[in-house]
């Protein structure tokens, strides 16, 4: 290729201004179908308006262009010069200006479709390398905006929520009509069983956390444990969306994500936020599990997926976009950088509902670093050259280590258990209790309709029994059998189970000890709600107790533990490679 002649004017004609490079001349000229000039005059908006330059001598804003060097400026007053670039997402930037304003743009308006490296290449026609900058520039600058939002939205929802409290028992839905309510849920990206499933989820919330790991063993070969991402989804209907990368959905890991709220801003979730009610009278959740009434017709309830106008579609929806997004443009994105892409899309999402423009009415960087004002060829040394790399690794997402995600501990049992009783078994005292409840649960799954029939009678007794008893004081059970007309011997059972389990306490009085020769317990519940549990197999020990029990009864039948994501060796070994190229 032949070289132009040195002090030729850029042979595209639609830019007049002349660039201070022959490279940058010849790489645009390959561009005369896009209107460079727009472009150009785009970014050096964004760069005055966003990192604004001050001239550490006179104190004035550095706005005065500098002739055929298009990424400086000069104070008015001294003629002292900045770079417009330094110190910011577009630090070193080395090919013409108008490219960051077109990639911007572009990204703007094709999203929700988000535009890959590789898309950037192709279009751009550069090195894989340079495409991949120049998206991770892309990214760093919309980081940049998420502050912003979030400033904006906690704004709004202040203005538009302060002092109120929703009411307590009824409908929600006419005090929160057409009302900026917050939804709050998570999604699992780049899943194995999404993967393994065609893409699909299998259950909402099941496994959803294990799904982004890889098995212990493997992940200990392999030297790598998260491979998927995990998303909290903080949104608006019809307005802007939070997204963050989370290593599990425990309260300590979701908590600080909406800490940017108003205190009692109304917030719908599913009933994955158990806790959340604590900090949050506005906080109301949907049950999406909940069972009908009328188990013989129904096995959902109706009202599972909307109570009381309480419901998480705006989330939902909010996640069917997102993960269509996230898989036609990328396939596949390393944790590592999964903020930088969450909020890359959280910012793209409020720049349509806020516009650039007015999240720009002030400046993300007040003050620029002084060691980035200044002349750049003059006294004041610029710029450790390894900005960007550590504006990159600020954002970086660090995934857990298989030692603090416990993880085998959970991902077989925990999943299934409700959120209020997840609590409660959190603690150590409660361990036999969460063992009998995942046994139940095992149970539930596969055991035959008359056995489940028969559990379902003696359940019924127990949450009778319970309803009927309380925290503070100790109740006899032979009384509340008369009152009752249950058998006193099952009550006694019962109670003897739950206080094996910790979760009641109970008192006897041998036969052998009372006047009238009849066994007096008394019991108190040790917790609020009642697990389900199994009690006829042990009803039916009990109610054979003259004769004696075999050996082999006391055991309960052992369970083949199965994995979690559901996936044979072999194919976990396969998606694993395909994960690793
Ligand atoms: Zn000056």
């Amino acid at each position: 290729m032949e070289r132009p002649p040195l002090h030729s004017h850029a042979p595209n004609s639609s830019a007049p201004t002349p660039l201070e490079s022959h490279a940058k001349a010849r790489f645009s000229a390959r561009f005369a179908g896009i209107n460079t000039r727009h472009y150009s005059n785009l970014t050096l908006q964004l760069l005055a308006k966003a990192y604004p330059r001050v001239c550490p001598d006179c104190r004035v804003p550095m706005t005065t262009p500098v002739a055929r060097r298009e990424s400086v400026v000069r104070c008015g007053d001294c003629h002292r010069q900045a770079s417009l670039t330094a110190g910011t997402p577009l630090h070193h930037f080395k090919l013409p200006l108008w490219v960051f304003g077109y990639l911007l743009s572009e990204a703007m308006t094709t999203f929700p479709q988000m535009i890959s490296a590789a898309q950037i290449r192709r279009r751009l026609g550069v090195s894989k390398s340079t495409s991949l900058l120049l998206k991770r520039r892309l990214q760093l600058f919309l980081t940049d905006l998420v502050p912003v939002i979030k400033e904006r939205m906690a704004g709004d929802l202040q203005k538009e929520f302060a002092g109120l409290v929703l009411p307590a028992n009824s409908d929600v839905s006419k005090v929160v009509r057409g009302k900026p309510v917050v939804h709050m849920d998570t999604l699992a990206l780049f899943s194995a069983t999404q993967r393994a499933n065609g893409g699909r989820s299998r259950h909402r919330h099941s496994g959803q956390t294990a799904s982004i790991y890889l098995t212990e063993k493997v992940a200990e070969e392999r030297g790598k444990f998260q491979i998927g991402t995990l998303v909290h989804t903080i949104a608006i209907k019809q307005g802007p969306v939070i997204l963050d990368s989370v290593p599990g959905v425990a309260q300590k890991n979701v908590q600080p994500l909406f800490s940017f709220l108003p205190q009692q801003t109304p917030t719908f979730t599913d009933d994955g936020y158990p806790w959340l009610s604590r900090y949050n009278r506005n906080h109301r959740a949907v049950n999406h599990s909940a069972r009908a009434k009328d188990k013989k017709r129904n096995v959902w309830a109706r009202n599972r997926w909307s109570r009381g106008g309480v419901h998480n579609q705006v989330a939902e929806g909010t996640q069917r976009i997102v993960k269509a997004s996230f898989l036609a443009a990328y396939g596949y994105f390393n944790p590592k950088f999964s903020q930088l892409y969450l909020n890359e899309y959280s910012a793209l999402k409020s720049i349509r509902v806020y516009g650039l423009e007015s999240l720009l009415k002030s400046p993300i960087v007040s003050i620029v670093d002084p060691k980035y004002s200044g002349s750049p060829a003059g006294d004041l040394k610029p710029t450790p050259p390894d900005f960007l790399r550590r504006k990159i690794a600020e954002n970086q997402y660090i995934p857990p280590t298989i030692e603090e995600r416990g993880f085998l501990d959970n991902q077989n049992s925990r999943r299934q258990i409700r959120g209020k009783l997840r609590d409660l078994f959190n603690d150590n005292d409660f361990f036999e209790a969460k063992q009998a409840h995942v046994d139940y649960l095992n149970f539930w799954q596969d055991a035959p309709r008359w056995k489940r029939q028969h559990e379902r009678q003696y359940g019924a007794i127990a949450r009778k029994l319970w309803t009927v008893l309380s925290r503070r004081e100790s109740a006899l059970l032979s009384n509340i059998a008369s009152k009752y007309e249950l058998s006193h011997t099952l009550l006694v059972r019962i109670a003897r189970e739950w206080s094996r389990l910790n979760i009641a306490e109970v008192q006897e009085l041998k036969r052998s000890s009372t006047q009238d020769g009849k066994l007096r317990v008394w019991v108190r519940r040790r917790i609020d709600i009642l697990p389900d549990l199994l009690y006829s197999w042990d009803m039916e020990r009990y109610t054979a107790a003259d004769k004696p029990i075999p050996d082999t009864v006391a055991e309960l039948p052992k369970r083949e533990r199965v994995g979690g994501s559901g996936m044979s060796a072999a194919k976990r070994n396969q998606f694993i490679e395909e994960m690793m190229r």
